[in-house]
């Protein structure tokens, strides 16, 4: 049976096993999803191991700088991104990097939050893999602006440049923002310690602001809490854009499409039990 995995350190709370076993349930299709606990230092050899056999891989914290560098040939957004999210072992035995993210999230907030982004104002808190990963997406989707907002400015300031030849897009640290905007996407891991990433409250406008925490768990994050106690309009966690970055990657090797609807309630649901 065809084989995928998921290389992650720490990986065993995954839910990819999960998501993609319903997604092979519905379209009828056979294969196996596993996890895969790479070593910290040994990603390359690791994932060579398992491309001897294995035909496509998800990739997440902290790998997907390593898997770009391990790629035979890279889409035009993993290029740009420097990190990939998705390898597929192409025929030749070379692997194949993309990165989905920017998809994910951007069919999480226009198609099941249902918010615009066209002429919004967005606010990306963070500059790492998962933040390099979106820029392309939001910016295809022509909002007024993108700030991308860090904790070490000058990360902020190195993305604003690769990417401002693709839309309005600038840096920022912290503390100074204080203007509202309409948009909010937390992509610091600061919620995996509980914490917060150092922001004005002012930056949320009460019934207008929408809040989307890339962080997702059985709670509402402390970023989903702190929106919703300054009145955001919504605050989403990225469980949905985990979902349909998995969505992206089943079509791709599969070559069917789901339907991830049913999948985000089942296991909404199941994480909620
Ligand atoms: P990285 O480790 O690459 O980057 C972490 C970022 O968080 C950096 O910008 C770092 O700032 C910042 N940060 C860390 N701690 C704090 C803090 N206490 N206060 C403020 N900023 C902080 O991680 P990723 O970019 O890969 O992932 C970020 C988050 O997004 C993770 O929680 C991950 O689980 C989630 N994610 C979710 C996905 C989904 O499908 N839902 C997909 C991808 C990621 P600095 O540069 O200053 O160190």
């Amino acid at each position: 049976m065809d084989q995928y995995v998921v290389f992650g350190n720490p990986v065993g709370h995954s839910k990819s096993p999960a998501i993609h076993r319903l997604f092979a349930e519905q379209t009828g299709e056979q294969l196996e999803y596993s996890t895969l606990l790479a070593p910290l230092e040994d990603f390359a050899n690791c994932a060579l191991g398992f491309f001897k056999q294995g035909r496509g891989a998800n990739v997440t914290v902290p790998f997907k700088e390593d898997a770009f560098r391990l790629c035979d040939q890279l889409t035009d957004r993993a290029r740009r991104a420097g990190a990939v999210n998705m390898l597929t072992r192409l025929d030749n035995g070379g692997l194949r990097g993309d990165n989905t993210d920017g998809l994910g999230l951007v069919r999480d907030l226009t198609v099941n939050v249902g918010v615009s982004l066209k002429g919004k104002r967005i606010l990306l808190l963070g500059a790492g893999g998962a933040v390099r990963g979106v820029i392309e997406s939001l910016l295809e989707q022509e909002p007024a602006s993108l700030i991308i907002a860090n904790r070490t400015v000058e990360k902020a300031e190195q993305l604003a440049q690769i990417f401002a030849e693709l839309g309005p897009v600038a840096s920022s640290g912290f503390d100074w923002l204080e203007e509202s905007v309409d948009i909010i996407i937390n992509a610091t891991s600061a919620s995996l310690a509980g914490e917060l990433p150092p922001i004005a409250a002012s930056l949320i406008e009460p019934g207008v602001t929408v809040c989307y925490d890339m962080m997702y768990g059985k709670e509402p994050t402390p970023f989903c809490r702190w929106a919703s106690e300054h009145g955001a309009k919504l605050s989403v966690d990225g469980f949905g854009m985990l979902v349909e970055q998995a969505a992206v990657a089943f079509t791709y090797w599969r070559g069917v499409e789901v339907d991830t609807a049913p999948v985000l309630k089942a296991l909404r649901a199941e994480m909620a039990g």
